[in-house]
């Protein structure tokens, strides 16, 4: 009986496992968080379009170009350097 009892937990311990691996799956495939209904930089609201085509979206259209631009320039990190070589 308690061989038999043991037995039914390692397999409902493999049951868990699939599921809860399944469950991440399907999770990493969401969008991260909900889309703002208003931009977390300027506080526009975000238009329901961009918010259905960008899942989790959190800035609008101007705020997000402006981001995407200042990564791609990244002039703060230059700057930064420059002023640490001066001193
Ligand atoms: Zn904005």
């Amino acid at each position: 009986m308690a061989g038999g009892w043991s037995r039914d937990g390692a397999v409902q311990d493999q049951i868990d496992d699939t599921v809860s691996d399944a469950v991440a799956a399907a999770r990493s495939r969401l969008p991260r968080g909900e889309s703002a209904e208003y931009c977390d930089i300027c506080g526009e609201d975000i238009p329901e379009k961009r918010r259905l085509a960008v899942p989790g979206v959190r800035t609008c259209v101007e705020c997000q170009s402006g981001r995407d631009s200042a990564v791609r320039h990244s002039s703060y990190n230059r700057r930064g350097s420059k002023d640490s070589q001066l001193r």
